[in-house]
């Protein structure tokens, strides 16, 4: 008998896993292009756009949650693996190693915490400052 694999993205909490307006399940889906950082069967990581820092790159989870502010316990595992990512993949793309270099993590939630796109994500930032934000 086989078992289909089930990933920390298909949790039953997130029945909409994919919100077909969304920019960033756009770019999950691959209908929007990205320069892809990483990815496995929950998340996505990719280059910002717009980046603030030498290193500026996004960590998403493939299903939609809006923002940090819809997360549940059952996400536990998710934003664990997340965090655990951000520091590999800040090496992974040229991140000076803790404590001379490191790295910035940045997660912005709602109007009054300068959320501009509504899928959950994490900002990495690393590489020698100045950068273009603070
Ligand atoms: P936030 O203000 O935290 O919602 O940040 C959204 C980030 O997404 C900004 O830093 C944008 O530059 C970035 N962004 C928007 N559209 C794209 C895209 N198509 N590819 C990569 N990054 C994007
Ligand atoms: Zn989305």
């Amino acid at each position: 008998m086989s078992t289909s694999p089930t990933t920390l993205a298909q949790t039953p909490t997130h029945p909409h896993e994919h919100d077909e307006h969304c920019i960033f399940c756009k770019i999950v889906a691959g209908t929007i292009p990205s320069r892809k950082v990483y990815e496995d069967d929950d998340l996505l990581a990719f280059h910002d756009i717009n980046p603030w820092a030498p290193i500026h790159f996004l960590i998403i989870p493939k299903a939609h949650i809006a923002s940090m502010a819809q997360l549940t316990p059952s996400n536990e595992a998710l934003m664990g693996k997340i965090m655990v990512k951000a520091g590999e993949l800040a090496l992974q793309e040229g991140a000076v190693p803790y404590p001379e270099g490191g790295f910035r993590t940045v997660v912005n939630t709602g109007r009054h915490g300068g959320q501009e796109v509504h899928h959950l994500h994490v900002h990495v930032l690393a590489g020698e400052r100045p950068w273009q934000k603070i």
